[in-house]
């Protein structure tokens, strides 16, 4: 009987995360996230297609849970680290594969209970909210502890795996903020009491060689644009993450600040606004909210002093079905020279989002509207962050994930400097299963 670590997806990719521990005979699940750029650009065609959960893991749009086998009927818990879409995602489509509980932090579960309506999905699995800091036993060998993280959405956190042969802790996005704007800071110091047999770590920017600047750096940078600029007379539209309820506050409390009356556009502002409202973290419900483009070509068509409005909306990557696409090309909106759209966010490194918000930023520009691009921080640790997190959590083994090789390879140079030997550094692809002593 031992720990094996079971990589079942994001492991030499950058996607779909899920990680399987296998304790004796017990299994735990942590994420059950979507590929986004594979599953955007299958569900995107206009035929009507499968959506079984064999052929989305066939197409690599989630993660091919066929890799545990017999193991499946082991499995004792689902544990979801965070509310974006490539680590839970893909529980609509997986969940009922398992007999056994999903947890999460509050927003997490909110957000995955809003999916599961919106889908129509009857998942039969307990959905089962712990907060932040808190422990809670899931089976005879096993017991998980939430440690909170500071990222670019709320309530993300840590996942310890306490076993009889040690800690294995998942930490899959993240970043070191000493300034959030929401929440608290990163528990460092839980991470320091912990002893650490194996650390599952977030690889994606280990070759950026940096610290990520604090959310608090974005606030200023809006403020900026919107408290020290002439904006007098403009119609104004900013594009964030509608899963980024930390930056969607500051924009509704600046758009307060100018003296204007804040409406949110768009489905998935919606729902990850209302989640955030049902989880307890901020209150939106003095805001308008207009949730599907038919019914915001008509707000916006009846609307008189355009200019005393401060238009939140979604499609900061350029989707072409998406609000801010829409109110640009079908003419939902009479701009005039001198407005301004703001992207408080920055193109996620595929090709499609290149291609949609160059189109996009070409239509805005020939209204002479004015671009504000990259008024964003990121909500991932750089690799000075990673080094640092080393430091802090001084793991036996590092195993990287979220990451396509270069930037595995990125992490194990950063561990070697820090004096870690060959042997401690696993570079895995999905189903490489290893075994920890
Ligand atoms: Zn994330």
């Amino acid at each position: 009987m031992a720990l094996e670590i079971i990589p079942i997806g994001g492991f030499s990719e950058i996607g779909r995360n899920c990680a399987a521990l296998k304790v004796d005979d017990e299994v735990v699940i942590l994420d059950l996230g979507l590929h986004m750029e594979k599953y955007i650009e299958y569900t995107d065609s206009d035929d009507i297609v499968d959506m079984s959960s064999k052929s989305l893991m066939d197409i690599g749009a989630i993660p091919d849970v066929r890799t545990l086998g017999n193991l499946s009927k082991k499995v004792v818990a689902v544990c979801l680290g965070h509310a974006h879409l490539d680590h839970m995602g893909a529980v609509p489509f997986l969940g009922n594969k398992f007999d056994c509980p999903i947890y999460g932090a509050p927003f997490t579960m909110e957000v995955l209970k809003a999916m599961i309506k919106d889908q129509k999905i009857d998942l039969r699995n307990d959905l089962i909210e712990q907060k932040e800091n808190s422990r809670f036993r899931v089976s005879k060998n096993i017991e998980i502890e939430f440690i909170n993280v500071t990222h670019s959405t709320p309530h993300a956190v840590l996942i310890a795996v306490h076993t009889k042969y040690g800690v294995v802790l998942y930490a899959n996005e993240f970043k070191l903020d000493e300034h959030p704007t929401l929440g608290n800071k990163t528990n460092i110091q839980r991470l320091k009491e912990l002893k650490i047999k194996a650390l599952i770590v977030d690889c994606l920017y280990s070759t950026n060689p940096t610290k990520t600047p604090s959310e608090m750096i974005a606030k200023q940078m809006l403020k900026e644009i919107l408290l020290e600029n002439d904006t007098k007379g403009r119609n104004i539209f900013v594009t964030t993450f509608s899963s980024h309820i930390a930056r969607v506050k500051t924009i509704k409390e600046i758009g307060r600040k100018m003296g204007r009356k804040v409406v949110f556009l768009g489905r998935s502002l919606a729902k990850y606004a209302l989640a955030a409202q049902d989880a307890n973290i901020t209150n939106f419900s003095d805001i308008t909210i207009v949730k599907y483009s038919s019914k915001v070509k008509k707000f916006l068509s009846k609307l008189s002093n355009t200019d005393k409005y401060l238009f939140v909306v979604t499609g900061h990557q350029g989707e072409p079905k998406a609000i801010l696409s829409r109110i640009i090309n079908n003419g939902f909106f009479n701009f005039k020279p001198g407005d301004m759209v703001i992207f408080s966010c920055h193109i996620i490194p595929v090709p499609i989002n290149y291609d949609n918000r160059k189109k996009l930023e070409d239509s805005i520009k020939q209204k002479h509207v004015r671009i504000f691009r990259d008024i964003h921080v990121s909500g991932h640790a750089s690799r000075e962050d990673q080094r640092d997190f080393f430091a802090i959590t001084k793991p036996e083994f590092i195993i990287p994930i979220h990451g396509d090789i270069p930037r595995m390879e990125a992490m194990k140079e950063l561990a070697l400097e820090e004096g870690y030997k060959e042997k401690d550094v696993f570079l895995l692809k999905n189903k490489e299963i290893i075994k920890i002593n």
